[in-house]
């Protein structure tokens, strides 16, 4: 109920906010700060299809979202954003980042941005672009093309030796509780055994007939296609080898996948790599140490998935984001980017996600 109360605030906020004009005066009197807007894929596509609707966006509403605040805002890459907001001055600031490196983000995305002529930061994973391989939750999406969820938790049961995920997940699906392909995504990223997760799921994407350099080439940009977003204004950015979760590697291990994946992109693309994305970037996917490395590494700015604005004094490893999909609300999105939500919180009610 609380809960209930509180989305009901923030919506009736955000839409005074948005619709009286006050959004501007708002803007005007908060200080300068740096909204960074976190997306996956653009659709229509082919590598979006089959994705579920938290991983896209339609093209045509991404141009929205970004002429209504390329009109008040300034539009930049995060490198360049956190360098400006630090340096005063000037309007407040919007940067766009799509993750993982999908090849929509060159085929349709890269296009519009350039009828805007606006940047925008794409975070890579680059074994997908050195080896023609994808992670596991890929895979998954894949074979839920070709079967039910119920049909996969089952198979997945008679192969894995890690039993207690599938009982839990067999429990989702007969108990009819909602969205078990979410629920089973869970269970699969966090509670199995990531080697017997990936030891079945490739099995299972077998059994399919999926070929795992056909999803690859299907999903992720190539090197030329990188180098071409590059050149075309669009910031590149770390994002580990494998999209591995960094807070269940050993800190040696965490480190070499920051690394490496920032070693293979300064080879592939010719230039300095200063900006990363932790994969999956919520507060449980990577510690202390994971930053540590990150800095270690070479990275100057690391972006997570919790929602917020930054400002100059935000610790730069642990930028917030604003997710967008194919559910963004521009209101909302406004509410946030004008220091609305900021401003709430001055006065006690925290309406911010
Ligand atoms: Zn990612």
């Amino acid at each position: 109920m609380k809960h209930k109360l509180k989305m009901a605030a923030r919506e009736f906020y955000a839409r005074l906010l948005f619709h009286t004009g006050l959004h501007a005066l708002v803007n005007a009197v908060m200080p300068r700060r740096l909204t960074i807007l976190a997306g996956h894929c653009v659709s229509p596509s082919p590598s979006s299809e089959h994705l579920p609707t938290e991983m896209k966006i339609d093209v045509a509403k991404l141009e929205s979202i970004l002429a209504w605040f390329g009109r008040r805002y300034e539009i930049c890459p995060i490198g360049p954003g956190v360098e400006k907001l630090k340096s005063g001055g000037g309007k407040s600031l919007v940067a766009l980042s799509m993750d993982d490196g999908y090849r929509d983000n060159y085929q349709v995305m890269l296009p519009m941005l350039q009828r805007l002529g606006v940047g925008a930061t794409v975070f890579l994973e680059s074994r997908p672009l050195d080896e023609r391989k994808v992670n596991w939750s890929h895979k998954f999406f894949w074979i839920l093309t070709k079967a039910s969820i119920v049909e996969f938790i089952h198979r997945y049961g008679e192969l894995c030796e890690d039993e207690r995920a599938y009982h839990v997940a067999n429990q989702y699906v007969t108990e009819g509780r909602e969205d078990p392909v979410y629920q089973f995504k869970r269970i699969l990223k966090y509670e199995t055994d990531p080697h017997d997760r990936d030891r079945v799921i490739d099995l299972i994407f077998a059994e399919h007939g999926g070929v795992e350099r056909e999803l690859a080439d299907l999903l992720y940009v190539t090197w030329d296609e990188a180098r071409a977003m590059q050149s075309g204004g669009i910031e590149l950015g770390g994002h580990t080898v494998s999209h591995a979760i960094l807070s269940k590697l050993e800190p040696a291990e965490a480190e070499r996948e920051i690394r490496e994946g920032r070693e293979s992109l300064k080879r592939g693309l010719g230039r300095d790599i200063p900006t990363f994305a932790y994969p999956w970037g919520r507060r449980w996917d990577f510690n202390e140490a994971a930053e540590a490395a990150v800095t270690r590494s070479g990275f100057k700015t690391a972006s997570t998935m919790h929602a917020g604005v930054n400002r100059p004094d935000t610790t730069p490893t642990r930028l917030h984001r604003l997710a967008i999909d194919e559910n963004a609300q521009l209101h909302l999105l406004v509410a946030e980017a004008c220091g609305g939500f900021a401003l709430a919180a001055k006065f006690g009610l925290k309406l911010s996600e």
